[in-house]
């Protein structure tokens, strides 16, 4: 049962829930890019986002990962632990795409030798600036602890979901996390959809997920639909 509306983001809500420490995740239909500038409505986007969330931290879990999720409750809605979350984005890339292609001239598609760990301030007005645990720490953002922890997690989080989408014949070429804390102890929250990972088939190259929508490749549903159906993911919520 939803209460009242806590937060508001660019894609998703949270309401407080009948249980003290948790919360509702609603995923709205809404798509963005480039900082809220792009914005579109796409009917059944919450619901695709929302059946993939839950279906990739029900893996992390099952991997043994501290997560915020709880179960799904809804056709667009997660049951979550509530979290002071941290202003920093964790990004892990397997392949060079988007932002540092850009930063350093490399060409996309080049595999990195190693998965390579960013952090990034969360902020729409700044646009997520890249920082280093320097600032998270000068600036009491998270501790140098706090981020060695969240690297090695977000490192476990790879081999996971690089395995799982492997063998759907998916590359996972980057994607970001957020963490937060709850009672001193660091969890995996936010989400885990394709609006904030890359993902490549793994024969054409093709892309299957939100830089479709970012550079008008075609349509976003049918791309997040093939994701969702390769990976055997029920969208009914029953
Ligand atoms: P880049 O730094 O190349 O823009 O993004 C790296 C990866 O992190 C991509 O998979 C991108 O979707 C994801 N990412 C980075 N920042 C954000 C963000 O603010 N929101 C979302 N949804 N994904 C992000």
């Amino acid at each position: 049962m939803r209460g009242e509306l806590m937060y508001e983001g660019k894609g998703k809500q949270l309401y407080a829930s009948d249980r003290q420490g948790e919360l509702i995740q609603l995923f709205k239909d809404d798509a963005t890019a480039f900082d809220g500038v792009k914005h579109d409505v796409i009917a059944g986007k919450g619901e695709l986002n929302c059946a993939i969330s839950s279906f990739f931290f029900e893996k992390m879990q099952e991997a043994g990962i501290a997560t915020h999720y709880i179960r799904r409750e809804g056709a667009v809605e997660m049951r979550v632990r509530e979290l002071a979350m941290m202003p920093v984005e964790v990004v892990v890339r397997n392949v060079a795409a988007g932002s540092i292609c850009k930063r350093l001239g490399l060409e996309e598609g080049i595999p990195l030798k190693w998965p390579l760990t960013e952090l990034f301030y969360k902020s729409d007005e700044l646009h997520d600036p890249m920082i280093a645990v320097e600032h998270t720490e000068l600036f009491g953002w998270a501790s140098r602890d706090d981020i060695e922890e969240m690297r090695a997690t977000a490192l476990k989080v790879n081999e996971v979901m690089t395995s799982l989408l492997a063998d759907v014949g998916i590359r996972l070429i980057d994607y970001k996390l957020e963490f937060g804390k709850a009672d001193g102890k660091i969890y995996l929250g936010d989400e885990i959809t394709p609006d904030g990972c890359r993902l490549w088939d793994a024969e054409t190259g093709r892309k299957l997920d939100k830089d479709v929508f970012r550079r008008d490749l075609g349509g976003l549903s049918e791309v997040y639909h093939e994701v969702a159906n390769r990976l055997g993911i029920e969208l009914e919520f029953a």
